[in-house]
């Protein structure tokens, strides 16, 4: 159960700016107190972003600047170094290799590095990546350029083996899982295998879709009932173990005490 003043859900990954209706999503998330992490895919959107979100408690913008553009946007990479000083939350930042980006990997290493590399200066900093078919060399990146005291790394619908799975728990990342994730043998089989003290839930909206319509914050609640029925636990304590990882997440990015457990 939820007091008035309890988060109901987090959502760590949405791309709100993406969302048909932005501010009034955020405005949702607000009165249904459903934490928020707005992730962006180029640093040029985050400045409004920025603006939307400022003064918001369950809403927060990340900077990024996502692998599938790398490539092209190249050259925003200064920016992205620059504004990773601004604010604890990164992301979407990460690797791609599948056929249709693998041939942009070395941009996508540099860009994912260079930010690495900055949040490890900065410290404190929560890392929102994306490890589609590049789970390993995502794991090196991070092993080579941060260390677990000033990096956060949350894996964001993580879709490679349980065996990276089992590394990148070693290497203390957190997993944001959706309800796409818990559809899948494989996905509930990896969801099954991590330790509670590093779950967290996300959307990815609008990239997800729910009974034929396209997902909102909102829906991580149901995602953390389904996940409390795939792992076997009662939803209380499951929905506990979520407002308490995202709390100790939010403290590590400096923000101790802004949501309530
Ligand atoms: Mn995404």
């Amino acid at each position: 159960m939820t007091t008035p003043t309890q988060i109901r859900g987090c959502d760590f990954h949405c791309h709100v700016d993406l969302l048909p209706d932005p501010t009034a999503a955020i405005a949702s998330c607000e009165r249904e107190r459903i934490v928020t992490l707005a992730v962006t895919t180029t640093p040029r959107a985050w400045t409004q972003n920025r603006k939307w979100t400022v003064g918001c408690r369950y809403v927060y913008a990340a900077v990024g600047l996502h692998p599938e553009l790398a490539g092209e946007r190249h050259a925003e990479v200064g920016l992205l170094e620059k504004l990773i000083a601004d604010t604890p939350f990164v992301g979407e930042v990460g690797l791609d290799g599948s056929t249709q980006h693998r041939k942009t990997l070395p941009a996508q290493r540099d860009v994912f590095v260079r930010a690495l590399a900055t949040a490890q200066s900065v410290g404190g900093r929560v890392v929102s990546i994306h490890s589609r078919r590049a789970a390993k060399d995502v794991l090196n990146c991070l092993s080579k350029h941060t260390t677990p005291s000033r990096v956060l790394p949350i894996l964001h619908w993580f879709s490679d083996s349980a065996s990276l799975a089992r590394s990148a728990v070693l290497q203390g990342c957190y997993f944001s899982v959706n309800h796409r994730m818990l559809a899948t043998e494989a996905g509930r089989a990896i969801v099954l295998s991590l330790p509670t003290e590093r779950l967290l839930t996300e959307t990815d909206a609008p990239f997800t879709q729910v009974d034929g319509r396209t997902s909102e914050p909102r829906d991580v609640i149901a995602t953390a009932e389904a996940l409390a029925a795939v792992r076997g636990v009662a939803v209380d304590a499951m929905c506990l173990a979520l407002r308490e990882n995202a709390n100790r997440v939010f403290a590590f990015a400096g923000l101790d005490g802004s949501l309530g457990v």
